[in-house]
């Protein structure tokens, strides 16, 4: 059952050769066998999951049951889900029990998947390795001494070992494409506004975006239509005619134009990711697209703009957290500004506060024109090197990091090498484009390298059909780390 495919999983369901009771007691006993090891969840409720599995049932039983109706899937502690714990990888929420669902997980809810519980991530979603949660670091199903990647790296282990057939995630500057990438597996960053930002805790609100992590394109897909959909509640929502992401899948790539960014293909790339991302544009040729090379000049700005961006919008975000409303308390204090202030010191952790730090810094008076406003000029000046690489080619693609999984500790001491881990990502997200990653082969020690693709706005049906064929003609997506006992 390891690697069946959620249509494989849906008909199994609509056969009733399985009930969606079995299938997450099945997935709800791996994770208690496996995640000790892996600590890929925060929280799981066997009870909670059961009783959304019998409903699924009675669904199916009553003739209501709709494609993905019964299949349990993880998400991550990023959204808000009624009666949950939600606690977004951080102290300040470790006690906070959701008094709503998000629109993702409505939507979730509504489509009758089941809930296997909430997925371990780094704190607020602030890190590229799952190191800053508060609740532990999670280990790479491939090699325990690798990070899994981050912030989803929760999300991307679980699916990895199978814990979950797929699971949600977000993705601010990497995100869903990063740990996707370092384990192994298939995931998408929609265009910005796609999926509602609703009850996602925000980290930086202009560049969030929550997104499905699976085996596969094809399950991508499926629960892309799931998760997608316009939603009143989100100001940045947008309102276009819900679409079916699968629809394109089979479509041949013969015709096809794939720009090669240089900049994603030079100093800094690691020779194994390199060679294995060669041979997959290799593979495409052979499937019938064409390459051509295309510049992005603007991409080593990147990080920087990112780095002043995102740290703003969280600074002013994470001011909610006060002691006051709900979260965390410090347990003693003489006054308000004393309550405030021993809240946030005990309740954040280092690299909330850097951020927080870095944020208020570039909004403050005076460096604001310097700092805030440049960065957004870079904003708009990446944004274009996009639009004009799209006047060439219909999609991008390239690494999806420039190293396989790197070792727990390696690079937690030093944040600016922890930033630079997402130099393929985060133009992306400055863009607001689409942007996905699939597994492409195995680089030094075993570990997985991912590529990267980008789309221009609203192409995510081509870009999952230009990963769909890929997966079609290779099986590096089929692979299951060794150690990982089947069911
Ligand atoms: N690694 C990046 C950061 O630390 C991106 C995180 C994300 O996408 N949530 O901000």
């Amino acid at each position: 059952m390891l690697n069946l495919s959620l249509k494989e999983l849906g008909a199994l369901l609509a056969a009733r050769k399985i009930s969606s009771a079995e299938l997450t007691r099945a997935f709800l006993d791996r994770i208690e066998a496996l995640n000790p090891a892996l600590n890929a969840f925060i929280t799981v409720d066997p009870e909670k999951s059961l009783e959304q599995a019998r409903h699924a049932d009675a669904r199916r039983a009553a003739g209501d049951a709709a494609p993905l109706t019964g299949i349990p899937i993880a998400h991550k502690d990023i959204f808000c889900a009624k009666g949950w714990r939600t606690t977004c990888g951080s102290k300040m929420l470790a006690n906070f029990v959701a008094p709503y669902d998000a629109h993702v997980i409505e939507r979730c809810t509504g489509a009758g998947l089941v809930s296997l519980g909430k997925t371990n991530m780094d704190e607020f979603a602030m890190g590229s390795s799952n190191e800053t949660s508060y609740f532990g670091p999670v280990k790479n199903p491939w090699d325990p001494a690798a990070v899994p990647g981050g912030s989803s790296g929760g999300s991307a282990a679980a699916v990895a070992a199978r814990l979950a057939p797929a699971a949600t995630g977000t993705d601010t500057g990497g995100s869903i494409r990063q740990p996707a990438a370092l384990c192994g597996i298939s995931g998408i960053k929609p265009t910005y506004g796609v999926v509602s930002r609703y009850g996602m805790i925000a980290f930086a609100s202009s560049l969030d975006q929550g997104g499905p992590m699976a085996k596969s394109a094809e399950d991508l897909a499926l629960l892309l239509n799931a998760m997608a959909g316009f939603d009143e509640r989100d100001s940045t929502s947008l309102r276009r005619p819900p679409e079916d992401y699968a629809r394109a899948l089979e479509a041949p790539l013969a015709g096809l134009t794939i720009g090669l960014p240089r900049e994603y293909f030079a100093e800094g790339l690691s020779e194994d990711v390199g060679r294995a991302v060669e041979e997959a544009v290799a593979q495409y040729r052979r499937l019938g697209a064409k390459t051509v090379e295309v510049s992005l000049p603007n991409t080593r700005l990147s990080i920087a703009a990112y780095y002043v961006l995102a740290p703003a919008e969280a600074s002013s975000n994470l001011s909610r957290y006060d002691g006051v409303r709900y979260g965390y308390r410090a347990p003693e204090y003489t006054d308000l500004a004393d309550m405030y202030g021993r809240t946030r010191a005990d309740g954040f952790g280092p690299e909330v506060k850097r951020r927080i730090m870095i944020g208020t810094y570039v909004l403050s008076h005076g460096y604001y024109d310097a700092y805030y406003l440049k960065a957004q000029k870079l904003r708009r000046l990446i944004a274009r090197d996009f639009a004009e690489a799209f006047a060439q080619c219909d999609l991008l693609i390239g690494p999806t990091s420039p190293t396989v999984a790197f070792n727990q500790g390696e690079k937690s001491s030093d944040p600016v090498q922890m930033y630079l881990s997402d130099i393929y990502t985060i133009a992306v997200n400055l863009a607001g484009l689409p942007g996905m990653s699939i597994p492409v082969g195995f680089g030094k020690e075993g570990r997985p390298v991912g590529l990267q693709i980008v789309g221009n706005y609203f192409s995510e049906a081509k870009m999952l059909n230009c990963a769909h064929q890929f997966q079609r003609a290779t099986d590096w997506h089929a692979r299951v780390p060794a150690g990982i006992p089947a069911i």
